[in-house]
């Protein structure tokens, strides 16, 4: 091995390039694909004590892993992962590398520019055809004639499945197809159908998409999705792109569904205050590992926390989710969810989640009702502005009555922070307050 690498910390997430069968007895197997956890350094760089998923830890060679980095905030995922801008023709080579008969990639001509390149991997070379645009139409040969170059690509390319996925793009998030069996819808969602699956014997949820025009919102939330991680957020696994099937986000699988459907199933008569209260500080956690990380979630609801087999709450749907201060459509918003400013003004912030986090308190102590019972939803935002509140949940402790309207507060500069909010929970619990 040569030149530098810079040292994984333990708990680095590593994915596999290659199969490693191992040798010595240390050594940890494993195949291309799987993901490591880094453990240690070892005396030798070019060695690590790792980790696999059934948490077997053994030696690892560090050329045989690629680090897994969170997809970069901003990058521009496409629908047509195979393209690749202005890149040079050495460059592309290097992304066609380890050779691949039918691998390919387009990009923008550097001698021609306007112009795009079709490079393709053919029996350990890279072939680099011109695309000829005449007459709003593509063509490499100037017989056949393509509207797009999506049509020009599937024609030309004859893919092998998985060809176009661009890994590259996904830095180890990609998964394969092969390995993932779909067996039974759990749920609808925004984006399409939400199924159990099983991935090499792990049982998952995977999110399908419904029709391309959502694609792009889809790819999106896993994008969001790879740069975060914590034990009160649902985990993503992975990112299956393929050109012909279509596009798969791969979650951890949260056995007991919707926290809102779960308060209503179960009641008062089965979930007790420690319970309810559980809930409302795993949701607090992973909204302050959100403030802390500036992202703010905008659909912060019980419908989107979803409850794992071993009744933990897990906050979910990223499909809002973006880095602090951004502003977006207020046409779709959940009124009753979403803070006064930013249904006025667009002006989504932590502090609008904190709004949303009062309301899911009420949700939770209230048993999973919609939120301004026997009000006219044309009415709630005009009430709201003028200070109205909900009242207290039957039966709703009053300290935990007193942060809900902490949240409600109409100026969000006085409102709390979920860091606050996670301490006051957390004292309500130590001196058992809401008992
Ligand atoms: P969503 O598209 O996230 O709103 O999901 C729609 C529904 O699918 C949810 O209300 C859940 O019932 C179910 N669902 C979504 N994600 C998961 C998951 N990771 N595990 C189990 N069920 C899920």
């Amino acid at each position: 091995m040569s030149g530098m690498q810079a040292v994984w910390p333990s708990g680095t997430e590593c994915i596999a390039k290659y199969n490693f069968h191992g040798t010595a007895e240390q050594d940890l197997p494993f195949s291309k694909g799987d993901v490591l956890t880094i453990v240690a350094v070892t005396k030798d760089p070019n060695w690590y004590k790792a980790k696999n998923k059934v948490g077997r830890e053994g030696i690892i060679p560090a050329n045989y892993v690629q680090k897994r980095e969170g997809v970069k905030a901003g990058i521009k995922l496409s629908l047509m992962p195979w393209f690749h801008g202005k890149i040079t023709r050495e460059q592309a080579e290097r992304l066609l590398y380890p050779p691949e008969t039918g691998l390919f990639l387009v990009r923008e001509s550097t001698n021609y520019p306007g112009d795009y390149t079709l490079c393709v991997s053919c029996e350990g070379k890279v072939e680099h055809y011109r695309i000829i645009y005449s007459s709003s139409k593509l063509s490499i040969d100037e017989e056949v004639y393509f509207e797009n170059l999506m049509q020009l690509v599937e024609v030309r390319s004859h893919l092998p499945t998985g060809a176009a996925t661009a890994p590259s793009l996904w830095g180890g998030w990609a998964l394969n197809m092969k390995d993932l069996k779909l067996l039974q819808i759990i749920g609808k969602g925004e984006f399409g159908d939400v199924m159990l699956g099983d991935y090499r014997g792990n049982k998952v949820a995977v999110k399908c998409i419904k029709n391309d025009a959502t694609a792009q919102a889809f790819l999106a939330e896993a994008s969001v999705m790879t740069q975060l991680r914590h034990s009160n957020l649902v985990q993503l696994l992975g990112v299956i792109v393929e050109e012909k099937s279509g596009l798969y986000i791969v979650t951890e699988y949260m056995a007991k569904g919707s926290l809102v459907d779960y308060l209503r199933s179960r009641g008062r008569s089965v979930l007790g205050a420690d319970c309810l209260l559980k809930f409302s500080l795993d949701v607090c956690e992973a909204m302050e590992y959100l403030e802390a990380n500036n992202f703010v979630h905008r659909d912060l609801a019980a419908r989107n926390v979803l409850v794992s087999e071993d009744n933990i709450a897990k906050v979910s749907d990223f499909g809002l989710t973006k880095e602090a201060s951004s502003t977006q459509d207020t046409g779709k918003l959940p009124v009753k969810w979403t803070a006064p400013e930013a249904l006025r003004e667009k002006k989504f912030s932590t502090k609008s989640d904190v709004w949303s986090f009062g309301i899911l308190l009420w949700e939770i102590y209230s048993f999973g009702r919609v939120p301004y019972p026997r009000i006219p939803l044309k009415d709630v935002v005009p009430r709201v502005e003028k200070g109205y509140k909900m009242d207290a949940p039957d039966g709703c402790p009053a300290v935990v009555y007193e942060v809900m309207k902490k949240c409600w507060t109409l100026d969000p500069g006085h409102r709390p922070s979920f860091h606050q909010l996670r301490e006051q929970l957390v004292h309500i619990k130590e001196k058992e307050l809401y008992l």
